[in-house]
């Protein structure tokens, strides 16, 4: 997870001020459009990854989703 200075315009909706960058293609995302997940790798430690709504969705990017 990437946090952005908030001088970049969030790339999704193009109104407000980015905090994150997406771990998946890394367009600039604010605070609405960003979406969290976790990554465990079964030693007990949690990646916290923030991916834009398109690459929540997509399994390539984000293996972990669930999403079919
Ligand atoms: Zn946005
Ligand atoms: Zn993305």
């Amino acid at each position: 997870m990437q946090i952005t200075d908030g001088k970049e315009i969030c790339a999704n909706c193009g109104a407000k001020p980015s905090v994150v960058y997406c771990d998946g293609c890394g367009k600039a995302l604010c605070r609405d459009c960003r979406g969290f997940d976790l990554w465990g790798y079964g030693c007990g430690h949690v990646d916290t990854k923030a991916f834009c709504p398109r690459c929540m969705k997509d399994p390539a990017v984000n293996p972990y989703s669930g999403a079919e």
